[in-house]
């Protein structure tokens, strides 16, 4: 079934339980690595993963991992949660407003904020000093 504007919302739907995808239940709070800012998120998805492994299959025991997928209420991305980490991570160090600045001062300012998100995002950034 589709809404007026095409979308079958209720076909999503199936497909997130059937891919044992269910509705959080409770509130989570954290910084959004996209925005920066402290947010309280109760919008996302979260699957209960569990499965056996060559290792633990004579023991019986089951591996576990909960996945979620919070809505910032800020800025509407998404961010993912594993068992102790956050995908973006928190953006690191302080921002900067360099809009009355220098043309040279918001060079290294967008530089500095590219690096800011490249780490939290989990690339490796190599940054060289230039010399004139
Ligand atoms: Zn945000």
């Amino acid at each position: 079934m589709c809404d007026e504007d095409g979308q079958d919302y209720e076909g999503r739907y199936r497909q997130y339980i059937k891919e044992n995808w269910l509705p959080v239940m409770d509130s989570r709070a954290y910084t959004c690595g996209f925005c920066g800012r402290e947010v309280s998120s109760h919008i996302g998805l979260q699957r209960h993963d569990r499965w056996v492994t060559a290792d633990s299959l004579s023991s019986g025991a089951l591996n576990e991992r909960l996945i979620e997928v919070r809505t910032c209420p800020q800025c509407w991305a998404a961010t993912t949660f594993g068992a102790k980490e956050q995908y973006p991570k928190p953006l690191l160090g302080d921002s900067f407003d360099a809009r009355d600045k220098s043309d040279d001062v918001k060079l290294i300012v967008a530089l500095y904020n590219d690096a800011r998100t490249a780490l939290s995002q989990g690339a490796l950034v190599y940054l060289r000093q230039l010399h004139p």
